[in-house]
């Protein structure tokens, strides 16, 4: 298997601050974050190291990668004002951790993408 952190996190060898699981995906705080809600969702199966190393057959986990972010932020109240779900990719997408996962960003209005 592909190590990586957050597979370290996923088996539970180093600690995190685990906010949602289900089945196939694990929810942890983010240790840096950028917002007052940032959420990391990441898959608990093989390690799938980028976006563009998805294959077709990985499109439901994927799926259920937004959907888990979604069920979180309604479960603690974010839904309504709503929230920004990011996937980086690779060096200029500013991906540092190879092991595909989702950001979920809430708790506070974000800069619009595109403004000056
Ligand atoms: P990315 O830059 O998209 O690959 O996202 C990786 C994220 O992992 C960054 O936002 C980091 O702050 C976060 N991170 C790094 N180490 C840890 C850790 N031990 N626990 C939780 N989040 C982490």
């Amino acid at each position: 298997m592909n190590d990586t952190l957050f597979g370290k996190i996923i088996r539970r060898e180093i600690p995190a601050t685990v906010v949602y699981e289900n089945d196939d995906i694990l929810g942890f705080k983010d240790i840096a974050p950028q917002a007052p809600v940032h959420v990391l969702f990441v898959p608990k199966g093989e390690v799938i190291p980028t976006l563009d190393d998805a294959t077709p057959d990985q499109a439901g986990l994927l799926g259920r990668l937004m959907l888990a972010a979604a069920e979180y932020a309604r479960r603690e109240g974010l839904a309504k004002d709503g929230y920004r779900v990011v996937m980086n990719c690779r060096d200029h997408g500013g991906q540092t951790v190879y092991h595909v996962h989702l950001h979920l960003l809430a708790g506070a209005p974000l800069g619009h993408f595109g403004a000056a």
